[in-house]
């Protein structure tokens, strides 16, 4: 058998990166019979047993890894190599075999910036950016942000200490940056700006009865609205911002972008963006 890929997670029997990557190997196939044997699997592997996994997956002929939940955190220091933005939001989303071992990078936050840009049409770059969220995704996207030169960064959260931690962490990272960084409760929320790009990174919106991150008062007229949820395809977040005349995107061109990133890390090749997007369109569809 030709040289392997997986995501590891746990749970992750609900991942659809093995479709997602598995069409796009087979369209690279079409061109270049080098990918002709490359194949995306996915394991369950719990977080007790990450580390001792790595080197394991290297000798049995894996190129790549996707690390998901609870595993980006844990892999940083089982990494030969990191790359730069990886280490600033320490954590790791996809591993690269290198003769040394594996090196790690970080593919959520580009994902996020290609489908708030190809979604919404919208660029970080000067926007006033609202985070709803201080966990993981959020930490990822709040660098980004900055990364990306947003003009404002107002970061929202029910857990204030969490919340606190955060913020002390991305200060001196928005200051050499010249980004304004506030943080605020969903209650304490005065006033958004019209045209703020409000991103979801809270779990709220997964279950149907779930409340919106903030108050439904709180959500401004004509907002840009990236919710990283992507199933249901649609949250309430989503509905509200849209009867306000705002325009909305799920989280599945986030997930697709991270993915084509990853793949093109690993094959040194540009990604069909739009056959992830489809079979994983296909995919969710079967859920
Ligand atoms: P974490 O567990 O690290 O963070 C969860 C966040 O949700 C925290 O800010 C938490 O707030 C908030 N939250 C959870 N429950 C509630 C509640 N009842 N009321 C208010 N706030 C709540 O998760 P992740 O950061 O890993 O993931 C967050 C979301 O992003 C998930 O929905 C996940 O599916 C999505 N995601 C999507 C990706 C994509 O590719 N589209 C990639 C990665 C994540 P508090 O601190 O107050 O508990």
């Amino acid at each position: 058998s030709g040289p392997s890929l997986a995501v590891i997670g746990n749970p992750v029997r609900h991942s659809i990166s093995p479709q997602m990557h598995n069409a796009a190997i087979a369209k690279l196939a079409e061109k270049d019979e080098r990918f002709s044997n490359w194949k995306y699997f996915r394991f369950e592997i719990p977080a007790e047993l990450l580390i001792e996994s790595l080197p394991i997956f290297r000798e049995k002929g894996f190129l790549g890894l996707n690390l998901t939940v609870p595993h980006k955190e844990i892999a940083v220091p089982a990494t030969a190599e990191i790359d730069p933005l990886a280490k600033t939001i320490g954590a790791v989303n996809t591993l690269q075999k290198t003769e040394n071992g594996w090196k790690g990078f970080n593919t959520d936050g580009y994902g996020l910036a290609q489908g708030i840009k190809i979604s919404l049409s919208k660029e970080i770059a000067h926007s006033d950016f609202v985070l709803l969220g201080a966990g993981g995704a959020a930490r990822a996207a709040a660098i980004q942000a900055i990364h990306y030169g947003c003009a404002t960064l107002t970061i929202v959260n029910r857990n204030q200490e969490r919340l606190g931690k955060l913020v002390n962490e991305l200060r001196p990272l928005a200051e050499k940056s010249g980004v304004e960084l506030r943080s605020l409760s969903p209650q304490s929320i005065d006033e958004l700006h019209s045209d703020c790009l409000l991103v979801n990174a809270t779990s709220l919106g997964l279950k149907p009865d779930d409340p919106t991150p903030i108050p439904e008062s709180k959500i401004p007229e004509n907002a840009y609205c990236f919710d990283m949820i992507y199933n249901p395809p649609t949250t309430k977040l989503m509905e509200i911002v849209r009867l306000k005349g705002g325009t909305t995107a799920n989280g599945l061109g986030m997930l697709v972008h991270q993915g084509a990133k990853a793949l093109s890390i690993w094959t040194g090749q540009d990604a069909p963006s739009e056959i992830m997007q489809e079979a994983a369109e296909a995919a969710l569809a079967k859920h």
